[in-house]
């Protein structure tokens, strides 16, 4: 029975030792990590693929404690495993980090058992697996999404994931401030909300050939209507999103455009109105290429040229311009284009489409693009009426001045005539009257009282005829300048009382009372030939144009520098708007053929002419009861024993 009982121990023992051998073959043969572990937390026995995991030799592992073995957060992770794992709660493979001996970090998943001895634990067994590849290539993912999240939230351009139906369910940040809205009220919401109706449908078709495979490289432009309801413009690329072969959405990124676009329709309301400005501009403008040929005109600039716009524009403006005027224009194109700037305008002669021709004056500039040039840009105005009026007014000048010209031969022929013809009077005239004096004298002879009547006829008339020809001759040779002065000193006094003498007769003739105020006067220097004759004449108009027992003044008187010589009359005196016209040549008050008064009109603008050679003045006054006549004549100057005038 012992020996029954020793051999079933015997037998037991060796069926044990063969287990424990077998397990041991297996425990130190698997393919994986394993161990066993006292309560303590002390290595009680592992695996040479353990040892291999843990870069660690037998002697170093076993006896050390666990904890030398985990990070402190994996440690702490074990602690609380075992106490969940005693009160049954889990029993799943937990990921811890070890540190192997050379330092290395390594991840292991490990199932554990408790070991049983007889109802009691005395420690774990635990398999473990090498999971360090798959944390390192979690970690790796959850920094790239990380990354990913970071770049998404804070990208400068909007970006969004949308689900297949269209509902959004992520936007990054400058994606909410577009819309104007938050998380709350965008996330979840339909796309087509934020979109207007034309850019849904663009999107949504450009959506439709992505996930019908096609690959879609181009921005979808895109209207976006914000919370606020303005609009903004974007252009949104969008790609699928897969889960294996399955389609969960799209992501999309848009670029703001939207002061793009508000630039551009800035720019074209302003080009719609620069070309409203040009089309309707009262001046002609238009706007050439490099080579000359015509790129635009407005209506004005057809109008000028007679033309219709189809007619002008691609044509060159050789077409349109005069030899000469198309000379200066390739000259003046020649600078613009080399952007020398011109400011002053140019004229040129248009030859429009009828023919005719018509002026413009033009400014140019250079166009430019950046900074080439690329034509010219010209503003026209049309002067044609000026060029014109100019042409006739040139014509009139011409003309005018040939006249002159032709006059002025005329006058000098009829002057030399009037200076030679009253010559050839003169002198048998004086012939005469000589003879007719020595007759009247009874020189020759007795005559009857009749006789003598008659020769005092011809007498006076001679002395008319005489005068008549001594003023006409006067006349002519002022004006050839040939009327000769001789200056002298004389005695204004003793010309005044000489040609008071002289015409005596006359004034006693119509009894006109000559009074007379005449101051002790100096010498002046003058002609006293051409004095007497300025005196006598004003003292016989003065007779000839009073009535009978009429009144003549005469009153002479020096002042500082001056002497004055005053005749007034009592006679029909001269109208106000005629005293200036009297001293004018053969220029009478009552010029018609019934005229009251004999004369031609030339007296006074011999006196005129005479005082002016004296440097002095002569006038007339009037007013209505009779003429007043001025002579102003400069007084001398003694200066160191010599006068001046
Ligand atoms: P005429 O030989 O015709 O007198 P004048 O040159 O001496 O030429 O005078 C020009 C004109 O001036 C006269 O025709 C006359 O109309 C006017 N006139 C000149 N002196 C007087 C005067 N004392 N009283 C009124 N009219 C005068």
């Amino acid at each position: 029975m012992v020996t029954k009982d020793i051999s079933e121990k015997k037998k037991l023992e060796i069926s044990l030792k063969d287990s424990e051998a077998k397990y041991r073959d297996l425990f130190e043969n698997a393919q994986d990590p394993m161990y066993t572990l006292d309560m303590n937390g002390t290595f009680l026995a592992m695996n040479n693929v353990g040892l291999n995991a843990l870069c660690a030799t037998k002697d170093e592992v076993i006896g050390s404690n666990i904890s030398e073995w985990l990070t402190p957060e994996s440690m702490e992770i074990a602690r609380n495993r075992l106490k969940e794992y005693a009160d049954g709660i889990y029993m799943g493979p937990t990921v811890y980090e070890m540190v192997r001996k050379d330092d290395k970090h390594i991840w292991v998943e490990i199932k554990n058992r408790f070991i049983w001895d007889g109802g009691r634990i005395t420690g774990t067994h635990g398999i473990a697996r090498d999971v360090t590849e798959q944390k390192k290539m979690e970690q790796e993912l959850k920094e790239s999404e990380a990354k990913y999240r970071d770049l998404f939230e804070n990208a400068n351009d909007p970006m969004y994931t949308i689900d297949i139906a269209g509902f959004i369910k992520t936007m990054n940040k400058a994606g909410l401030e577009i819309l104007g809205g938050t998380e709350e009220n965008i996330i979840g919401s339909h796309i087509s909300k934020w979109l207007t109706p034309e850019s849904m449908k663009s999107s949504q078709s450009v959506l439709e050939k992505q996930i019908s495979g096609e690959t879609w490289e181009f921005p979808v432009p895109i209207e976006v209507i914000s919370i606020d309801g303005t609009h903004k413009w974007g252009e949104a690329r969008t790609r699928i999103l897969k889960e294996g072969n399955i389609i969960t959405g799209i992501h999309g990124v848009v670029r703001d455009i939207t002061e793009k676009i508000k630039i551009e329709q800035r720019l074209l309301e302003s080009e719609a109105r620069y070309r409203d400005l040009f089309e309707n501009a009262d001046d002609p403008m238009y706007t050439i290429d490099m080579d000359g040929i015509f790129q635009s005109i407005n209506n004005a600039g057809c109008k000028i040229l007679e033309a219709k716009k189809e007619e002008i524009i691609g044509t060159h403006i050789v077409r349109w311009l005069t030899p000469e005027s198309f000379e200066s224009a390739k000259q003046r194109i020649k600078k613009n284009l080399s952007n020398v700037s011109i400011e002053e305008p140019v004229i040129y002669e248009l030859v429009c489409n009828n023919g005719e021709h018509r002026w413009a004056e033009i400014r140019t500039r250079p166009i430019k693009e950046g900074n080439r040039i690329t034509g010219i840009h010209g503003i026209g105005r049309d002067i044609t009426e000026k060029i014109k009026l100019e042409q006739k007014l040139n014509d009139y000048r011409v003309k005018l001045e040939k006249s002159y010209e032709e006059l002025l031969e005329a006058d000098n022929v009829k002057t030399e005539f009037m200076s030679n013809v009253t010559h050839e009077l003169l002198t048998p005239l004086t012939s005469i009257r000589g003879f007719v004096e020595l007759l009247n004298d009874e020189t020759m002879g007795k005559i009857n009282a009749e006789q003598k009547k008659s020769l005092e006829i011809i007498l006076r008339n001679s002395d008319r005829l005489i005068k008549l020809i001594k003023e006409l001759l006067d006349t002519s040779n002022l004006e050839n300048n040939k009327l000769g002065l001789q200056f002298g000193l004389v005695s204004l006094n003793s010309i005044l009382s000489k040609t008071i003498q002289d015409i005596h007769p006359q004034a006693n003739d119509k009894q006109i009372t000559i009074i007379k105020h005449i101051q002790q006067l100096p010498e002046i220097w003058g002609d006293e030939e051409r004095l007497v004759q300025v005196i006598t004449n004003l003292l016989i108009n003065a007779i000839k144009f009073t009535p009978h027992k009429g009144k003549i003044t005469i009153k002479a008187k020096e002042d500082i520098e001056h002497i004055k010589i005053r005749i007034s009359d009592t006679g029909i005196g001269i109208p106000a708007d005629k005293l200036n016209s009297v001293f004018e040549r053969f220029y009478q008050v009552d010029g018609s053929a019934k005229r009251k008064y004999g004369g031609v009109g030339l007296g006074l603008s011999i006196c005129k002419s005479i005082i002016d050679k004296h440097y002095g003045k002569i006038w007339a006054e009037s007013n209505g009861k009779g003429s007043t006549f001025y002579i102003l004549l400069p007084k001398l100057e003694y200066k160191e024993g010599e006068y001046n005038v």
